[in-house]
């Protein structure tokens, strides 16, 4: 199934202000909200859909991503965990809490105090020329901390339990009183956790959580290239009380390939060839990822001259398109001649008329022209 463009749900052209984003979200959220809708499916899935584009388009870093890479760049293409949108946490809440605050008085869709979602974690991945063009598989070795068995992820030595804290007697928040308002802050004995452990699991020191080496096999679509972010929801950091994992960002870099360099969807190549070969033609051998080609160089080529191979680029990362490989012939003049090539030289010059030097005359007679 093919996911509809984001500019499209919204409504909004590609250069749309923030606010224009906004606005046209704010708009069109009103319209298919489940509450103004209930049970009626058609308007859920858009507004989950139009939840999706927003929370893409307000992320500058997310819409340049978008912007670059489509629907492959943010939701992380094959990703391990079947690379659905994942509001997983904040930015749906961010959402809810900006927009909905005020609309629908108070949201409504805030998480319950406990259970704090993990962090997000970020592997930098360096991947070949080769890989990025074809797309990889990955074992990544990654550090994580998973819940800890000996006490469950509770924190407490097994046996003995967590007590509620006395002083917020289990909230977590403690109420003070500032000029006219009551105010809340995080308990400052429990730090908002509600539990105080007194006799702490030997294993996890209490925190619940143990550091352990995973690891995970990634998929790297063909088509990525360096600064790509591959998302994998859920597969960070443990989430603390039972909340929810945070999400692991794998970012690209791809290492310099000796004779190739790579322009977006194209790979060029330039390749160098001698004069001879150049003023009389030639078949040329040229390599490309996959091989190497023949390339036919007709008589009389210059230097600079681009040949282009047709779909033996780099694969779009939207899966769709390859690009082509351009082959920029480069024209070698000797440095070093013997006495016996000098004198086929010279003998060259006084044979040739203009047209051993096409662009000379037309050169030479604009220089005239400014001067005289
Ligand atoms: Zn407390
Ligand atoms: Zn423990």
């Amino acid at each position: 199934m093919s996911k509809r463009d984001y500019y499209e749900i919204l409504g909004v052209n590609r250069n749309a202000s923030e606010t224009e984003i906004k606005k046209a979200y704010r708009r069109l959220a009103i319209k298919y909200h489940p509450d103004k809708n209930p049970g009626d499916k058609e308007a859920e899935s858009q507004f989950k859909e139009l939840s999706e584009a927003y929370a893409v388009l307000s992320d500058s870093q997310k819409r340049a991503s978008y912007d670059q890479f489509g629907h492959a760049g943010v939701n992380g293409a094959g990703g391990f965990s079947g690379g659905g949108f994942d509001f997983g946490g904040s930015p749906f809440e961010d959402i809810f809490g900006d927009i909905f605050g005020d609309i629908f008085g108070g949201g409504g869709s805030r998480r319950g105090g406990r259970g704090q979602r993990g962090d997000d974690l970020r592997y930098n991945l360096t991947i070949s020329f080769e890989e990025a063009a074809f797309g990889t598989e990955k074992k990544l070795q990654l550090p994580r901390r998973q819940p800890c068995e000996t006490c469950s992820g509770s924190g407490a030595r097994p046996g003995t339990q967590a007590q509620t804290c006395g002083t917020c007697r289990g909230a977590g928040q403690v109420r003070y009183q500032q000029g006219f308002f009551t105010m809340t802050r995080p308990c400052p004995d429990c730090r908002g956790e509600g539990k105080i452990i007194a006799d702490p699991c030997p294993d996890c020191k209490g925190s619940g959580l143990v550091k352990q080496k995973r690891s995970l096999s990634l998929k790297v679509p063909a088509g990525v290239e360096t600064g790509s972010r591959l998302k994998l929801s859920n597969e960070g950091e443990s989430g603390l009380q039972g909340g929810p994992p945070g999400d692991l960002y794998v970012v690209i870099s791809v290492e310099e390939h000796p004779i190739f360099q790579r322009e977006g969807q194209d790979v060029v190549c330039e390749v160098p060839i001698s004069f001879v070969q150049a003023a009389l033609g030639c078949d040329l051998e040229v390599p490309t990822l996959e091989g190497r080609v023949n390339l036919k160089v007709p008589a009389g080529t210059q230097t600079g001259k681009v040949f282009k191979l047709s779909g033996k680029g780099i694969v779009s990362l939207q899966g769709y398109g390859r690009g082509d490989q351009l082959v920029v012939l480069r024209v070698e003049v000797p440095s070093k001649l013997n006495a016996r090539q000098r004198e086929l030289l010279e003998d060259f010059a006084k044979a040739g008329g203009e047209d051993i030097h096409p662009q000379g005359k037309g050169f030479f007679d604009k220089v005239r022209d400014m001067f005289d």
